[in-house]
């Protein structure tokens, strides 16, 4: 006979919440069952998807609004002009609509179409620009700024080096991290694109365990931050491309800066890799997920193999497939980016496009 638990829903926050940014945060922490038994430690996925935004970008987005209104910079009738690879963006469309503001986005060509056309019917102003580095004034970022000061009444959120990011998550995600795991919490390790997520939920880790929980970044190839950490501090030129939208850096930001000296350990995932895990979590846990998520949940598998078995380790479940299913389950994209073969014989029944 099944047990109680086993065949009754858990009842997690069941509450009434104030509309959309009511919804934001108190996600489930998923147990990953296949890979937990594969590796004999205890690996969990911070379930951002859930957020009512889609991503975990929900929590950035809301934060940098709160605080910009918190500080008098946000007016009444106001625009939020953002640079982001999407989600941020995603998410700052939906606070603008919940809250009266205008939302605009500029963000690099490269990026998934889905999150182009979702942006636009959440009412946000969209500019697909030339994907050119940071150093470049043509830069989605510094399309955003000059737009600020070229508008009246428009702030630009600035998710990279504004600290109300990391804050956002130094406040809750860590928190309930911190809460789900009752504190048995051995490592936390996830991607970075701003360094919020990873700087406000180490941070808080860190705090509440006294220095115990230790704290790893994962990084896609053509990103210089796994080298960085890895090597004591030595920035090299970024070169290199991955799959995986929305992480990876070329430089320190603020977020990260802040955080930076306390990172115990960095990874890089392969693209091959990465894009497997997406393919494999649906078939073992039934979860459609972006390559972010599947490249923190192979980082992590390899972080729990290191630490050894009963090993406690969290990641972050950052957003769902649905934004990159066109790219993901196709099989000319596949083709195009040299990943055909990284897909294994029983799992090609989900390239179905
Ligand atoms: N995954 C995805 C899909 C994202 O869009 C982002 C943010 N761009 C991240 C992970 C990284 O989050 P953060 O900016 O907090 O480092």
């Amino acid at each position: 006979m099944l047990s109680a638990a086993r065949t009754s829903f858990v009842r997690r926050g069941f509450t009434t919440v104030h509309g959309f940014t009511g919804a934001v945060g108190n996600t489930p922490l998923i147990y990953l069952k296949h890979l937990s038994e594969k590796t004999g430690a205890h690996i969990f996925g911070k379930a951002e998807f859930q957020n009512p935004g889609g991503s975990v970008k929900d929590r950035a987005a809301l934060g940098v609004v709160r605080d910009a209104e918190d500080r008098a910079l946000l007016k009444p009738g106001g625009t939020v002009v953002e640079g982001t690879a999407g989600n941020t963006g995603i998410g700052l469309a939906h606070v603008c609509r919940a809250r009266g503001y205008k939302c605009v986005i500029f963000m690099p060509d490269t990026q998934s179409q889905e999150k182009i056309d979702l942006l636009r019917m959440l009412g946000a102003e969209v500019h697909p620009v030339p994907a050119v580095a940071y150093e470049n004034p043509a830069n989605y970022n510094h399309q955003a700024r000059d737009y600020a000061k070229d508008h009246p009444n428009t702030i630009w959120t600035n998710q990279f080096d504004n600290i109300a990011n990391t804050h956002a998550h130094y406040l809750s995600t860590g928190p309930e991290i911190w809460e789900q795991t009752k504190g048995r919490v051995d490592a936390f390790i996830c991607s970075t694109g701003t360094g919020g997520t990873l700087a406000g939920v180490g941070k808080a880790l860190k705090q509440k365990s006294q220095g115990k929980t230790q704290v790893w970044l994962a990084d896609p190839p053509g990103s210089v931050l796994a080298s960085y950490i890895n090597s004591g501090g030595t920035l090299k030129d970024r070169t290199g491309s991955s799959i995986t939208e929305g992480i990876g850096q070329g430089r320190i930001t603020d977020n990260l800066a802040q955080f930076v000296q306390e990172i115990d350990g960095a990874f890089t995932v392969a693209d091959e890799k990465s894009i497997r895990m997406v393919y494999e979590l649906l078939e073992t846990e039934g979860l459609y997920l972006g390559a972010s998520s599947a490249l923190n949940v192979v980082a992590s598998v390899e972080l729990a193999l290191r630490l050894g078995k009963g090993s406690h380790v969290v990641t972050v479940l950052c957003d769902g497939a649905y934004r990159y299913q066109s790219r993901l389950f196709s099989k000319k994209w596949l083709q195009s980016k040299g990943l055909e073969d990284a897909i294994p014989k029983h799992l090609k029944k989900y390239t179905v496009l």
